[in-house]
């Protein structure tokens, strides 16, 4: 309990407005029984923390459902939780252990029992956030689960994620205008779906101000593509025989395409997430909008009941219905990420929504499906195919109305054999090497698609 020695925060009463929610864990609350001799204590079974640039998620795992209320302090930025009905425990304690000394956002963590079954953390933060805290139902492997996710009051802004990335690149120019005019302001929407402001751009040091272009296409411009890895965080999407988990190895295939694609002449590739950590469906789509992809490629890994399915597969989305019961199940088991990697599904369904109006047209999925068939093409020359073309079904993450998209699932993870390529080095950079090949049969075919206005 050393941990919890510390002294719990003083609670000044803060000068600076005092923000105060209540997560109540929904009607099942109103039954459990007020006399305390009767309250059975909930126990903590797990803490988890996945910090990333964009945000850092605390998740703690317990077998009922809490309640926790909570509010920001300034001078210093704090965010103080007090949880309901639990008692400290090793689990709890074991959060001050979970935060990395190089989190974006918290320098460190406080745990003391505030008052008789009131335990209060106090997280000490490197930056004021807009603290988001939602409870999430079981699921999957998982028990009630009580979420507090730090955003940063100002949302980082994908654009500029990707300037960073090409510091000292020849391409850095042209994405700077790109950045400084280009049409798509679309703030990235925050989890609860409130827009955030972009991040103000500011142009190098020294440079003559880039022209600002009107909508439209930009000459020279390279072409990106956005590498969506499916899952990560909470969610390990599905996971094989010898424990391989979807979500490390469609990663690290990410990230070799990545590689492949920033070394070609003209071309640079945009990640949805570049590290373990778990991004909403409606969130991925998003991003590659607010970059302008002219292409979004998300990689997953397939599971079925029976070990002995296996091959790849190519998918683009379908507005009316799935091509098949399994291609439903599919994209039903995808579409689930959501549920399992958290998100607060209130507000998430309006931008879900608000997509989904936005596919007016059926040119995004032809061109997904002139794209697919030549990814397809090429990754039947290093593995064996489950269909031999393009399949439909309604995957959330396909839904940018205005980029064509695709989803691969590279291999089944749940047959024995092909969980063994998948964890290859060499096979992950074959599969990288016919997507990439893919993606340039695509473009060098239709060239106008490069260049959309
Ligand atoms: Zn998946």
């Amino acid at each position: 309990m050393a941990d919890a020695s510390g002294p719990v925060p003083p609670m000044t009463p803060p000068a600076a407005p005092l923000r105060r929610k209540l997560i109540a864990g929904g009607c099942t609350l109103l039954l459990l029984p007020l006399v305390p001799g009767l309250a059975r204590a909930a126990t903590i079974v797990a803490v988890r923390t996945w910090p990333a640039d964009e945000y850092t998620r605390v998740t703690l795992e317990m077998d009922t459902e809490l309640k926790a209320e909570h509010f920001t302090l300034d001078n210093p930025h704090r965010l103080v939780v007090d949880i309901e009905g639990v008692q400290l425990s090793a689990a709890i304690n074991d959060l001050v252990s979970k935060i990395r000394p190089n989190d974006p956002y918290i320098s460190a963590v406080r745990v003391g029992q505030n008052r008789p079954n009131v335990v209060r953390l106090v997280f000490d933060l490197k930056q004021d956030v807009a603290p988001q805290v939602f409870t999430l139902k079981p699921i999957g492997e998982y028990k009630y689960r009580l979420v507090l996710d730090l955003y940063p009051k100002i949302a980082q802004d994908p654009l500029m994620a990707l300037l960073k990335d090409t510091e000292n690149d020849p391409l850095a120019g042209i994405l700077e205008s790109l950045a400084q005019g280009g049409p798509s302001e679309a703030p990235i929407p925050s989890v609860e779906g409130q827009k955030l402001p972009p991040t103000a751009r500011k142009p190098p040091e020294g440079a003559p101000p880039p022209p600002r272009t009107a909508p439209g296409p930009r000459p020279g411009r390279p072409i990106l593509v956005a590498l969506d890895p499916g899952h990560g965080g909470e969610d390990p999407g599905a996971i094989g025989k010898r424990g391989t988990r979807e979500k490390d190895i469609v990663l690290q295939i990410a990230l070799r395409l990545k590689k492949l694609i920033d070394a070609q002449p003209g071309m640079r590739a945009y990640l949805t997430r570049d590290r373990d950590y778990f991004v909403p469906l409606n969130v991925r789509v998003q991003k590659a909008r607010r970059v302008q992809a002219d292409l979004f490629i998300s990689i997953h890994a397939d599971a079925w009941i029976k070990p002995t399915a296996r091959g790849s597969s190519v998918w683009a989305l379908s507005q009316h219905g799935a091509t098949s019961s399994a291609a439903r199940w599919l994209a039903k088991k995808e579409n689930d990420a959501d549920l399992i990697g958290g998100v607060n599904l209130g507000a998430h369904n309006a931008q879900v929504a608000k997509v989904l109006l936005d596919l007016s047209t059926g040119a995004q999925i032809n061109d997904s499906i002139r794209v697919g068939t030549q990814v397809l093409k090429e990754i039947g020359k290093i593995n064996k195919l489950h269909k031999n073309r393009i399949e439909r079904a309604g995957f959330a993450v396909l839904k940018a109305p205005d980029i064509p998209s695709i989803l691969i699932e590279t291999a089944f993870i749940s047959n024995p054999q092909e969980e063994q390529l998948l964890r290859t080095p060499a096979h992950q950079q074959r599969i990288a090497h016919a997507v990439l090949s893919g993606i340039q049969d695509y473009f060098s075919a239709h060239p106008a698609l490069a260049r959309r206005g």
